[in-house]
């Protein structure tokens, strides 16, 4: 899963990062209200923490315009300033979630999760399911059966793409943005080797999900096919 941070005091925003990185999330950073507007308008995020405070345009602003082009990642917002009003201002304008400085990082990771759960269909003990498949986000690990494989982590973040839109394709630019991110040289092709690593596990797995290829658009999972 990809997460987007928008927060302008730059320790914090490298600490939550890392903190997230640790968690096997893969993570975005933008310093400012318009260069994280740009960002989160791509909707390839899984979920946007949105710092209120920003140079140029404020976090309320952000998540009103991007409510306003009906993206509808989620939003978890953090501010310094603990008034009502504001919390209401912010959850008016479309945020999810609202978490006030300091915070815990605890409590950090359980609105995460709580916010992307909603958003990708993820489950109970924090995994993703698809037919026969269960993914465990926290250790990487994709199980049928008794049978479990450890994913490396762009295999792990391709699957969980997969896995949260069910059958619904994804497209191959989805999947570079989503995975690989805007300042990556990947192109298709490696989209493309990763899914094939993904098929053999899959076969390995003996799993009745296969990954079929849309030709120039993406990918879906299907079940019921022998991998
Ligand atoms: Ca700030």
């Amino acid at each position: 899963m990809r997460i987007l941070i928008v927060e302008d005091e730059r320790r914090l925003a490298q600490t939550l990062a890392d903190l997230l990185e640790a968690n096997h999330y893969a993570v975005d950073l933008s310093y400012d209200g318009e260069s994280g507007l740009d960002n989160a308008l791509t909707g390839i995020y899984d979920a946007v923490i949105l710092d209120v405070m920003l140079p140029g345009m404020d976090g309320f602003a952000v998540v009103r315009k991007l409510r306003g082009e009906s993206i509808k990642t989620p939003v978890l917002m953090l501010t310094a300033r603990a008034d009502t009003e504001d919390k209401v201002n912010g959850l008016d304008a479309g945020a999810d979630y609202y978490l006030t400085k300091p915070f815990h990082t605890q409590e950090l990771m359980a609105c995460i999760r709580a916010i992307t759960r909603r958003q990708t269909g993820v489950g109970d003990n924090n995994t993703l399911c698809f037919g026969d498949l269960r993914l465990e986000l926290g250790s990487c690990l994709l199980l049928c059966g008794v049978k479990s494989v450890r994913l490396s982590r762009k295999e792990f973040e391709i699957m969980a793409k997969l896995m949260s839109n069910g059958a619904q394709v994804v497209t191959k630019e989805t999947l570079l943005l989503s995975v690989w991110g805007y300042e990556s040289s990947a192109e298709d092709n490696n989209v493309e080797v990763y899914i094939s690593f993904l098929r053999k596990k899959l076969h390995h797995l003996k799993s009745t999900v296969s990954i079929r290829t849309l030709r120039m658009i993406g990918y879906h999972l299907e079940e019921g096919a022998k991998a």
